[in-house]
């Protein structure tokens, strides 16, 4: 700690906080969620963009605020339908966490997010970024966050040249990003302003240094290694899949299969399918629960899960019985919208019915 006060001095705190903070607010982007410092909307904006990109929230932020715009509101709401609106964001486990996370401040918590930052991260999905960005946007309190900007954004002006995963690296970037909010006097500016100079200015691959209205206190900059830094853990290798999946239609109505308990996606509907082969434990069931003749190959698309790269044949099929097992269910097509559905299956549905969800 004693270095990290070193390298964050007085002085050239002040001039930092001068220079991003000016540069923030003649260029932050305008978006929805900054309209407000309600911190529910705080809570579901963070929440909704951890690893998903600011265009693909958008819409969602909008729709879901719409239908919940309360904690009560979401609190109350039965999770298939938070599912449903959630339906497409990917990573479902944040959604179902969310709900819980709404209960939780309605019986504790009176309905408010708590200023405390223990209490805050007790709740079901909310770690420390999401904590620091509640009650630094929302209660304006000096709570550092550090996400994959911030990350970068730090390690390139401090020059940090540990691997990102290592807990001494983490801490060191966290001691920075405290040291820098202490005393900034507009945390919600100061934390949003380096999330947006990462999202804008500081990218990963090509840093628009000359541009950056901070260049001049940039150590990685000044050494010629704004490229270098951070060191990131090297990705996993993708894996692919390959996939059957099967459009089984009677009067209007689509056959759809729910996921399991202890699934990845539980509780989401699905088009029946089948995994052929990967390289891994299988992501979906080798065998149907179904008896089903394909009778035409509609076409073939790609999604990604994760590390995935899933290439998925759509059938079109008709049942080779009558019995339908416990997780499968008929749904009318103007059901179909209303229903928590995997991102694979509004692709297949959007191929094989011509229309999209
Ligand atoms: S000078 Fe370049 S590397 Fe440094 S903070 Fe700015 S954009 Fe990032």
């Amino acid at each position: 700690m004693t270095e990290i006060r070193e390298r964050v001095c007085d002085e050239r705190r002040a001039a930092l906080w001068a220079a991003l903070l000016s540069w923030y607010d003649a260029n932050k982007r305008d978006l929805p969620w900054r309209r407000s410092d309600d911190p529910y909307a705080v809570w579901i904006s963070e929440s909704m963009l951890q690893q998903t990109r600011v265009e693909t929230v958008i819409p969602y932020f909008r729709r879901f605020m719409e239908r919940f715009p309360t904690v009560g509101s979401l609190a109350e709401a039965d999770v298939d339908e938070v599912l449903a609106r959630w339906s497409g964001l990917g990573y479902y486990s944040r959604a179902r966490r969310l709900h819980a996370a709404a209960a939780q401040l309605l019986e504790l918590h009176e309905g408010e997010f708590p200023r405390d930052r223990a209490a805050a991260e007790a709740l079901p999905g909310v770690g420390a970024y999401t904590a620091g960005a509640v009650l630094s946007i929302a209660y304006d309190l000096e709570e550092p966050l550090i996400d994959g900007n911030v990350q970068r954004v730090l390690a390139r002006w401090f020059h940090v040249e540990g691997l990102v995963s290592r807990a001494a690296t983490r801490r060191e970037l966290e001691g920075l990003a405290e040291a820098l909010v202490r005393g900034v006097g507009d945390p919600a500016s100061w934390n949003q302003a380096l999330m947006e100079l990462g999202a804008t200015i500081c990218l990963p691959r090509e840093p628009r240094c000359g541009g950056c209205p901070v260049e001049a206190f940039c150590e990685a900059r000044a050494q010629g290694a704004e490229h270098a830094v951070p060191v990131l853990p090297r990705r996993p290798a993708p894996i692919d899949v390959e996939l059957e999946l099967f459009l089984v239609e009677e009067g209007g109505r689509v056959l759809l299969q729910r996921r399991g308990t202890g699934d990845r996606m539980a509780g989401l509907w699905e088009l029946p399918t089948r995994e052929l082969a990967s390289g891994t434990p299988r992501l979906f069931p080798a065998e149907l629960e179904l008896t089903l003749l394909a009778r035409e190959e509609l076409g073939e698309l790609r999604h990604t899960i994760t590390r995935h790269k899933i290439t998925a044949k759509v059938h079109k099929a008709v049942l080779g019985d009558s019995e339908l097992p416990p997780r499968c269910a008929w749904f009318a097509g103007a059901e179909l919208s209303g229903l928590g559905l995997t991102g694979m299956t509004k692709k297949a549905l959007t191929l094989g019915r011509g229309r999209s969800l």
